[in-house]
């Protein structure tokens, strides 16, 4: 039995599906068309000594055991709860997820309790028993004005939809609080950052004698020849060369600054929810060990949502319409891609789907035991 396998893409889907086969004793080409390893996650110390998230914030967190004791066998992870306040004017900065403490900001009230909350958004909420989109779920959970201001314009820029021709799937995974809970992440159990930083994690991850990394090396489809079975995951419908159409994707623009004066508040993230073109500010110095070495000079990086076609096809969210058409031409590529029993695709892009880190390492995880599974260990 031939035992080579490619993985297309060194982000959480193929470095997991890398590591998993090559314990199994399987020999794993892993290839990247970037010049870096960690994919959206990969971390670097900047020229202001700041450690970035190249592709923006990525805040970890799970209660699955077994993504959290998977992740801890390559590095040091230290907790930290993530906080996020949205700027509603220049000085007045509330709670995001909405809790007690933003609709008392919002709407000048003194709500004490889980019941006065609950029933005061009873009040505001309207009567509409079956959404069918993102804006009449929210009317439906917080009424107009709390829709129209976190979310009308926030979607506007981050989507370039208005919210009626958006999935309510997309809001639904959007917490409320009916108490003053201000963690991001209240409901998991495990809200952890790597001590030195997602890529050092990446480099434990691959650093095994059955794994070779080659970066810059673009999947070509003749590759497949050479391997007894392909992880791709590249998008998909960039592998059947757009034959349906695309599927389109949002991007975003990173745009950094330095900043001489070192911010002290109490979250690291700031949402904008006005009509501007930004959607938020993040200053790296707040979070653990991010401030690698103090040079007087801190990094604050805000966020410009675009089209992919508009930032080098930078594929970030998958766009989720109210009527599904994307997820239909999703499953056009998926059909044929049955067809071809040597490759499997994986990650975000290869399926299609926005998926946080932890989903990633336990869809994979999973993945690559069951092709493991039905092929039998390779014989070392
Ligand atoms: C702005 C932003 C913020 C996020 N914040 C969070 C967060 O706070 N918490 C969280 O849990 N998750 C977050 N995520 C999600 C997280 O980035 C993903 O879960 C994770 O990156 C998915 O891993 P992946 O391997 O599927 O994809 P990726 O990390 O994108 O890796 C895919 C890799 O494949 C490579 N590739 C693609 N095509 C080819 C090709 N043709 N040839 C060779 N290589 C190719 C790419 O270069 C890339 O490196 C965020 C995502 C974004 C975009």
């Amino acid at each position: 039995m031939s035992k080579r396998v490619l993985v297309v893409g060194a982000g959480f889907a193929g470095a997991v599906y890398a590591r998993t086969l090559a314990d199994a004793g399987y020999v794993v080409q892993v290839i990247d068309q970037r010049d870096h390893i960690a994919g959206n996650a990969y971390d670097f110390v900047d020229e202001n000594g700041v450690r970035r998230h190249k592709y923006g914030p990525h805040l970890f967190h799970t209660s699955n055991e077994r993504v959290f004791d998977w992740v801890r066998k390559f590095g040091e992870w230290v907790p930290y709860e993530h906080r996020v306040r949205a700027r509603l004017r220049e000085e007045l900065f509330v709670p995001l997820p909405i809790n007690i403490e933003t609709v008392n900001s919002v709407f000048n009230k003194d709500l004490q309790s889980e019941e006065a909350m609950q029933s005061f958004l009873k009040g505001v909420s309207e009567p509409i028993s079956a959404p069918s989109n993102a804006a009449e779920f929210l009317y439906a959970n917080i009424g107009l004005e709390l829709t129209n201001l976190f979310f009308r314009p926030y979607t506007k820029k981050m989507w370039s939809m208005d919210l009626e021709q958006m999935s309510a799937d997309v809001v639904k995974r959007i917490p409320l609080r009916f108490d003053a809970e201000d963690r991001y992440f209240p409901n998991d159990k495990y809200q952890i950052l790597p001590r030195d930083g997602y890529t050092s994690i990446f480099e434990n991850i691959l650093n095994h004698v059955n794994i070779n990394v080659d970066l810059r090396v673009r999947f070509d489809s003749s590759m497949e020849d050479e391997y007894d079975h392909v992880f791709n995951s590249m998008p998909i419908d960039e592998y059947f060369e757009c034959q349906f159409g695309e599927l389109p994707y949002r991007s975003i623009k990173f745009h950094h600054s330095s900043q001489s004066a070192r911010a002290h508040q109490a979250w690291a993230t700031t949402n904008y929810t006005d009509h501007g073109p930004l959607t938020r500010g993040t200053h790296w110095h707040l979070l653990p060990h991010h401030l690698v070495k103090d040079t007087g000079k801190y990094t604050y990086t805000e966020e410009e949502p675009c089209d992919y076609r508009e930032n080098s096809m930078e594929r970030y969210y998958p766009v989720k319409t109210a009527d599904g058409r994307f997820d239909s031409i999703y499953q056009l590529y998926k059909a044929r891609a049955v067809e071809n029993t040597k490759i499997t695709f994986i990650g975000r892009c290869g399926t299609y789907q926005y998926l946080d880190m932890h989903q990633v390492i336990n869809q994979s995880l999973m993945g690559a035991e069951a092709w493991i599974a039905g092929r039998g260990p390779a014989e070392i």
